[in-house]
């Protein structure tokens, strides 16, 4: 089978990757379509602790094609993955907060294997594969409806940035929200604010091809130069309520607690490289701020993600803006360079055969 390999040296698309059958409470999901995210190059480039060979690829959707001993999914439904492999017995599992699961492990056996040698699943995932095994929890049932693309990205993108405004930092109407980063998950930040009446939002982003998207998607106010604590001043000098760091470096996240108004809530919604450390000025929290992690956008994406595609059915969410190039497996190297020279919100692999290149297109 094909598949996107991070060898621990090198990037590579395989095509001798076996997948072994459900066990107990897992099912094999056919991948229809992945995207490519910051955290899939984050293992490549070293920045988190990532044992290899390793199939790569977490955010996706696909089909129920086979399942193991006590599954209730059926074969057949449309799902979307997602890397909360958690226990669903534990104290934050039972209080429906599986992103704090205090016992989530990976499969028990490997999922993978290559020339009989085991071969890891990045997040529990591995969706950069035309199969997976997964735990019946990482699967989430959505509508047949949702187009393949737009619903890969429900499974981080977009859970992520919009459940890090509207769950993590509840975002209120009236309220003036920063967005630092506009990748794929900064906007769906900018979306979430938007759909909560969010009445300012100033997206900051270096790259300035980002304006059109941003204010397409809710943003107000758009800054690509100077800093951020410049653009901060001008754009809001009495502070923002709300702020989030979409991109995981230290000295924006600090200015992003500097940015707050008080009561006001930053949130670290980029994961920056282990062992990074914050410094920042700690009378910069007094006033009733806070600074808040969140992870996977803190919500359960069993009860949070069904409303999202619903979302996305009556065109109040725009995941499709954000798809701006598709391509085979093979294609992964013009994928990850186009994403790396930020000409991409989104790169979505087409498993299905039916893109036989690289397709990218300009934003509208
Ligand atoms: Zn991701
Ligand atoms: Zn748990």
């Amino acid at each position: 089978m094909e598949a996107v390999l991070w060898t621990g040296a090198r990037l590579e698309f395989v095509e001798d990757i076996e997948v072994r059958p459900p066990g107990t409470g897992e099912v094999t999901v056919r991948v229809d379509a992945a995207g490519l995210c910051h955290s899939d190059l984050k293992a490549v480039d070293g920045h988190i602790d990532q044992a290899a060979p390793v199939v790569l690829g977490h955010e996706a959707c696909g089909v129920v094609v086979d399942r193991g001993p006590g599954v209730s999914i059926g074969v057949g439904r449309k799902v979307i993955l997602s890397p909360l492999r958690s226990c669903g017995s534990c104290r934050a599992c039972r209080a429906g907060n599986p992103t704090r699961c205090r016992s989530e492990t990976k499969a028990p056996t490997p999922a993978f294997r290559r020339r009989g040698a085991p071969v890891e699943q990045f997040a529990r995932v591995g969706a950069f594969a035309r199969r997976t095994v997964v735990h019946e929890r990482q699967v989430v049932p959505i509508p047949d409806a949702v187009p393949d693309a737009a619903a890969a990205l429900l499974g981080c993108a977009v859970v992520t940035g919009f459940g890090a405004a509207w769950e993590r930092a509840a975002v209120c109407p009236g309220e003036s929200v920063l967005v630092v980063g506009a990748g794929g998950i900064g906007l769906n930040v900018v979306q979430a604010a938007r759909i909560a009446g969010a009445r300012q939002i100033l997206v900051y982003d270096r790259n300035p091809r980002k304006e059109n998207v941003a204010r397409r998607l809710g943003a107000t106010d758009f800054r690509a130069t100077g800093s951020l604590d410049e653009a901060v001043r001008d754009s809001a000098p009495e502070g923002f309520d709300a702020a989030f760091e979409c991109v995981g470096r230290p000295e924006l996240l600090a200015s992003a607690v500097d940015a707050l108004a008080a009561g006001g809530r930053a949130v670290m919604v980029g994961l920056p490289p282990a062992g990074t450390p914050l410094t920042f000025q700690m009378r910069a929290l007094a006033q009733d701020k806070a600074l808040l992690g969140c992870r996977m956008g803190s919500v359960d994406p069993h009860r949070f993600i069904p409303g999202l595609a619903d979302r996305y059915l009556r065109r109040e969410l725009d995941i499709d803006a954000l798809v701006t190039a598709v391509a085979p497996l093979r294609e992964v190297h013009a994928l990850v360079a186009a994403l790396r020279a930020g000409r991409l919100e989104r790169g979505v692999f087409d498993l299905t055969g039916a893109t036989p290149d690289l397709r990218t297109r300009s934003l509208s």
